[in-house]
């Protein structure tokens, strides 16, 4: 059963002479309980691609079949709500510095409408699950670099999306933090069945993290396979 499947997602930026193929008919699919690691070069187009993901950009053609359902061509005023089923973490955990850790999480959720009841027993459930219940009303400058990181994770698993799209979220973290993060994110993908989909340029970071892998070139998937296979062709 396959999460989220990418099928010949392509995108072009611009137009006729000036137009540039970023992404070249990917193929990508991600089971739950699967984390897939992207890697590539700087230019490789990982952040188009993690944009077309989180529903920010649309690809030029293709799908992104979530749940069986393709995201690709839904219509403006249905994406606010698909975008609900992909959470996304960014190199900086991108927190609101005025609002506590149980705020920032509590966000999504009371965008949403969701009662305080129910938010206040999830985002302590969150922050249980994170090891982050003694921060609960810190503030982001008195958490350090994993800790931001965790809440930024409890923050995209809120509304409980079946897809977790990492896009460089451990990058710029020292060694032992990343190791922590990515750790958490084992358990998660885990413990939830999620999909992770986890982009990065860290080959490193891959090695620990990931099921399998693909690796980005110019907008193509020059490899894909197993660790150990892409291990072993280099
Ligand atoms: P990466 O994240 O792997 O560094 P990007 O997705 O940022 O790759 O970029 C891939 C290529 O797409 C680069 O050549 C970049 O210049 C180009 N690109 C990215 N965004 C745009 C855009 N909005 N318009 C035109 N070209 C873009
Ligand atoms: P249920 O949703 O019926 O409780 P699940 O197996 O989906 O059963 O969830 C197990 C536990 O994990 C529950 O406590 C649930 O609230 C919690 N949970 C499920 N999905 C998520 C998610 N994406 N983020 C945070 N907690 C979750």
């Amino acid at each position: 059963q396959r999460m989220i499947s990418l099928k010949n997602l392509t995108k072009v930026y611009g137009q006729g002479e000036e137009s540039i193929k970023v992404l070249d008919n990917l193929d990508i699919d991600v089971a739950a309980g699967e984390i897939l690691a992207v890697v590539g070069p700087s230019g490789a187009g990982k952040s188009t691609l993690a944009q077309c993901i989180n529903l920010l950009e649309r690809p030029t053609s293709g799908q992104i079949i979530v749940n069986g359902e393709d995201l690709a061509r839904l219509p403006e005023r249905k994406l606010r709500v698909a975008r609900r089923r992909i959470g996304t973490i960014f190199q900086s955990a991108s927190l609101l510095s005025r609002r506590t850790a149980a705020e920032n999480i509590a966000l999504p959720l009371q965008y949403l409408g969701v009662t305080p009841a129910e938010t206040k027993s999830r985002v302590g459930e969150l922050l249980e699950r994170e090891g982050l219940s003694h921060r609960a009303t810190h503030y982001p400058f008195e958490l350090s670099g994993g800790q931001l990181q965790r809440v930024g994770i409890a923050r995209a698993l809120a509304l409980r999306p079946a897809v977790l799209l990492s896009d460089e979220a451990t990058s710029g973290l020292d060694p032992e933090t990343t190791r922590s993060v990515v750790a958490l994110l084992r358990e998660l993908r885990d413990d939830l069945d999620l999909a992770v989909v986890f982009i990065t340029h860290e080959m490193d970071t891959v090695l620990h993290v990931a099921d399998s892998a693909a690796r980005l070139h110019a907008g193509r998937i020059a490899e894909q396979g197993s660790l150990l296979e892409l291990l072993t062709d280099h």
